[in-house]
């Protein structure tokens, strides 16, 4: 084995990408903050949360990216825990949801899904649940807000696998009175771990104390009632509930759960460290025609994300890379397989809880961040000169969101026509037009809000075009094969709702379940797809 050999496996056996997955509110922020004060990357916990001040208009949120000079919505963070090297992708949420969102998944080896105690699973968890269960990536679940009256537990296990079809695995369970937990048990050692009442509001790592279920102690500690509704929860969960079984984890069909507040610590030490251990490394990934592992020697990575207008003066872009196999050293010359060209990796970024820094090596599982003159699109390969491949293309996501978009002068229809495409050829929207008015107006679709008005500044601020936009009311899409599909009408379906896709394609756009549903049985001769890649 030769040195770089050793070292690559080394580093890759430490790393961990994960993404946290959740609906907005179930306390993403506050958990990621936890952990990176667990990870000592940050000693008191109140920091991260000012990234979440960024509530205001598009154009507002464009300022304080510039001023930071960082992606302030979709970045990575970095730190070391027990060994490990972690990094965890932040996917934004809220009106930020965007197809930035569902990429910045591909990037991840496992996910973490967070779930408010009292909710449940909700309508985002579902979405991107749905896209991590695609990928295949192991799923753990932390159910938050332990600290508040919420669902029953064994109701949260149902819920999601009635919801979500996965089943779950309890890892610990919470020990005490809804409303009023106080610790939590560790099936796997069969220990009880209490936690200290919360003094500091959160701020600074709790104190706990661990021992054996079936010391006196504890039991008196938190009551021989509350020791034996544990007893018997646990009795119940190892007959009737499934067998721990690391395969069905690792290939997303059983997920490992976690109990916890965020905001109080309460679980989040035993949920960091159980994850660590249980989630994989950096994973081989699938290329055109092969798969590429980790610790092959050869450097490659694929672009999952491209973080535009910086600086609109300078048109500057961060273009966000996923490291797949090799070792990543600053200045090193990689070919671009898209441009078919070389490009040096001069000025490498990496982004720690609070500033960033100049990478000056990498390894597989680790996110970059480059500096993109404008060559770099969603999906793209860098790999070395001698080894020439392509990754995989990235998922088409279904929209969920249309506009009727047109240029406001007619005069400047030119230019409105090069930003528009050059915008949908990033990833930043999805384009499709009518058949019989090209170019006049584009039919627009997003799956969030935000990708309508960084379409708006952008067009404005880099091309110097102002558009009118219409909102549609049409919530899906649906690619469509069969006979004459293009030259018949379709039955259900409004000529004006037939629409095309960059490469031509029909594609119909349905208001909602029930109207499609419709559709599909009025029309059996013509097979419906979510994406272009099913056909
Ligand atoms: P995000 O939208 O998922 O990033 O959620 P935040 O981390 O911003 O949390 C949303 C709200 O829930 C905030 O007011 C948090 O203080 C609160 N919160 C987060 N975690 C907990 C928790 O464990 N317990 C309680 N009671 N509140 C929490």
């Amino acid at each position: 084995m030769s040195e770089l050999q050793r070292q690559l496996s080394q580093e890759i056996l430490r790393r961990r990408t994960f993404a946290i997955i959740s609906h907005p509110d179930a306390g993403k922020t506050t958990l990621t903050e936890k952990l990176l004060l667990y990870g000592g990357a940050i000693r008191l916990a109140g920091s991260v949360k000012a990234r979440k001040a960024q509530k205001h208009a598009i154009s507002d949120w464009m300022e304080i990216e510039k001023q930071r000079g960082i992606s302030v919505t979709s970045s990575v963070l970095q730190f070391d825990y027990d060994g490990y090297r972690v990094n965890i992708l932040d996917t934004p949420g809220h009106q930020d949801f965007s197809e930035d969102t569902y990429r910045t998944l591909m990037a991840a080896d496992s996910a973490v899904m967070l779930i408010d105690v009292a909710k449940g699973v909700e309508e985002q968890t579902k979405k991107l649940f749905h896209v991590c269960k695609q990928r295949g990536i192991p799923i753990f679940t932390f159910v938050n807000k332990l600290d508040r009256f919420g669902k029953n537990p064994f109701d949260l296990m149902e819920e999601i696998e009635n919801v979500l079809g996965i089943r779950s695995y309890p890892m610990n369970w919470p020990i005490g009175v809804d409303g009023n937990y106080t610790g939590v048990y560790n099936r796997k050692l069969a220990q009880i771990e209490l936690f200290e009442e919360d003094s500091a509001h959160g701020q600074r790592i709790i104190p706990s104390s661990q021992g054996s279920v079936d010391d006196p102690a504890f039991a008196k500690m938190i009551g021989a009632e509350t020791h034996q509704a544990l007893c018997d929860d646990i009795e119940l969960l190892d007959t009737a509930g499934d067998a721990f079984d690391i395969q069905k984890v690792l290939s997303g069909e059983l997920t490992p759960m976690f109990f916890g507040s965020a905001m109080t610590n309460f679980g989040v030490r035993p949920f960091l460290e159980e994850f660590l251990e249980l989630a994989p490394s950096p994973s081989p990934r699938e290329t055109e025609d092969s798969v590429i592992k980790p610790d092959q020697e050869g450097f490659s990575a694929f672009v999952f994300k491209i973080q535009a207008n910086m600086n609109p003066a300078h048109r500057d872009r961060l273009a966000f890379i996923r490291i797949c196999s090799g070792k990543f050293t600053r200045g090193m010359a990689v070919h671009h397989m898209q441009t078919n060209k070389p490009v040096k990796l001069a000025q490498p970024q990496q982004f720690l809880a609070q500033e960033r820094t100049i990478v000056e090596e990498a390894y597989p599982g680790d996110i970059i961040g480059l500096f993109d003159p404008g060559i770099f699109s969603i999906g793209d390969t860098l790999c070395e000169s001698s080894n020439l491949f392509r990754f995989k293309a990235f998922p088409i996501f279904p929209p969920e969101q249309f506009s009727k978009v047109q240029v406001k002068d007619t005069m400047k229809r030119k230019q409105f026509l090069k930003g528009i495409e050059q915008l949908a050829q990033e990833g930043a929207v999805q384009l499709f037009r009518q058949p019989d008015v090209p170019g006049e107006f584009f039919i627009v679709g997003t799956v969030g809000a935000l990708q309508f008005e960084v379409l708006e500044y952008r067009l404005k601020n880099e091309y110097g075009v102002d558009i009118l936009m219409y909102g549609l009311a049409y919530g899906l899409a649906r690619w469509m094969q069969g006979k004459d599909v293009t030259s018949k009408p379709i039955k259900g379906v409004d000529k004006n709702a037939i629409v095309f896709d960059k490469n031509d394609l029909p594609v119909a756009l349905f208001s909602n379940e029930w109207a499609l549903r419709w559709a599909v049985e009025q029309n059996p001769d013509i097979q419906f797809f979510e994406s272009p890649q099913q056909l």
